[in-house]
């Protein structure tokens, strides 16, 4: 019987959604920290590219509740994101316009 990735609940066949899901952190390779996967989006979110940290994505079957919670996180993930690109285009933008003269 398969059971959800995140919270370990028993699904039935035909129940819950395949998603992809972080899998694992490394830093240089070295040791792995699940816990501080806060810190890997916050570098996502800042754009910020940490080359010394690697994460891992994998195809994993989640139960409906988790399915939910994930998809929300990342509809929230992908306005927070839009909201920075934009305010980043605008100061550009911003600042090529003040730049000409
Ligand atoms: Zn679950």
């Amino acid at each position: 019987m398969a059971s959800c990735y995140l919270c370990g609940t028993g699904l039935a066949k035909g129940q819950g959604a395949r998603r992809n899901v972080r899998t694992g952190t490394s830093v240089a390779g070295l040791f792995s920290i699940p816990p501080s996967a806060f810190l890997v989006a916050l570098a996502a979110l800042v754009g910020v590219k940490v080359p010394s940290i690697r994460s891992y994505f994998g195809l994993r079957t989640l139960c409906p509740s988790c399915t939910q919670r994930l998809d929300a996180q990342r509809s929230l993930r992908r306005k927070i994101v839009l909201l920075i690109v934009g305010s980043i285009f605008f100061i550009t933008i911003a600042a090529m316009l003040s730049g000409q003269r």
